[in-house]
């Protein structure tokens, strides 16, 4: 498997035994855009819209917006970019806006800027909605929601601009509008978010940090930030479990989908899209490529058996040692 994958870009993403998994990815720079159509990306299941922000030393206008969301949907139109809205706080600060916390990842962070500061917001929503006239491949994200009211809130805050620009005379459908599951209280309200969203998609790197109290960033606890735990495998599961129950396709753009043992588990689960990073691609499509789905299943159901993340990785590991 870890010979020459080039050819990787024109296959299809499937199971050994024919079973689709739509393999995604996530953008930010222009840069990545090459890199993934040339690996053979079949959508974006993120594109962190804060990395434009974050190379400016302004907010950008919305005219200047719909000029950078434009490029990214006509690169990869006719297939699907999930558009995240700015998702600023944590770890990403920009210098212009400047937050000041004590606890910034339990602070002011994605939506809940974004819903204290409306104007930020629709100039952004509007923005990638103008950028998608013609295209019709738009989706739009919305990061860090930890319940109903903040979804309901964002898209009447969606549906009024989409009207307006159906009043200023842009030919434009609705957007799907979806929500990353990253906070832990989501976790218990997957079904009825999921009711209310088009689609959903996990973002690992926070939910492992939010479970295990453990900052993604902090390199003296990096030993025990385990995307594999077993809280976190369970949280998995039981999010795709409760996501298809509401009918809503379930997805998954944190690290953990761009990681070939990761990949495995997430598919066994029931995942329909994975997205990660397009470096790691070629060698998710492969291994997944290289595994019967019930195998998958098998793998998954003897690591939910486990107590321990060290052991879990430990039997991941050797399972893709196994499989080449
Ligand atoms: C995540 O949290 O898993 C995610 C995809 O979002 P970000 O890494 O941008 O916080
Ligand atoms: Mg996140």
């Amino acid at each position: 498997l870890a010979r020459n994958l080039d050819h990787m870009a024109s296959l299809p993403g499937e199971t050994a035994d024919g079973h689709r998994v739509r393999l995604w990815v996530n953008t930010g720079l222009m840069a990545d855009v090459v890199r993934s159509l040339e690996r053979g990306a079949e959508g974006v299941g993120l594109y962190r819209t804060e990395v434009p922000f974050l190379l400016r030393d302004r907010f950008p206008s919305e005219e200047e917006q719909r000029e950078i969301y434009r490029e990214q949907l006509e690169a990869f139109s006719p297939r699907p970019v999930t558009m995240r809205t700015l998702d600023i706080g944590g770890d990403k600060a920009l210098a212009y806006f400047p937050i000041e916390e004590t606890n910034p990842f339990l602070g002011w962070r994605g939506i809940r800027v974004t819903l204290d500061h409306p104007e930020i917001f629709l100039a952004q929503v509007r923005a990638m909605m103008k950028a998608s006239v013609g295209l019709d491949n738009l989706r739009i994200m919305l990061p860090m929601i930890s319940g109903l009211g903040e979804l309901e809130s964002a898209r009447k805050l969606v549906e009024r601009a989409h009207k307006e620009l159906r009043e200023e005379g842009y030919d434009i459908p609705m957007p799907p509008l979806g929500i990353m599951i990253e906070v832990p209280s989501a976790v218990y309200q997957v079904r009825e978010l999921a009711e209310h969203a088009d689609f959903i998609s996990v973002g690992s790197n926070d939910l492992t940090q939010y479970l295990l109290a453990v900052d993604r960033n902090n390199s003296r606890v990096a030993n025990i930030y385990h995307a594999l735990h077993p809280a976190v495998l369970r949280a998995l599961q039981e999010i795709v479990r409760a996501g298809h129950v509401a009918n809503t396709k379930v997805g998954i753009c944190g690290e953990l989908a761009g990681d070939p043992g990761g990949a495995l588990l997430l598919v066994a689960m029931g995942y329909d899209v994975l997205s990660m990073n397009a470096t790691n691609l070629p060698r998710v499509k492969a291994t997944l490529r290289a595994v019967r789905k019930a195998d998958m299943e098998k793998l998954l159901q003897q690591v939910l058996g486990m107590q321990c993340a060290e052991e879990i990785e430990e039997t991941v590991r050797t399972y893709l040692k196994r499989i080449g």
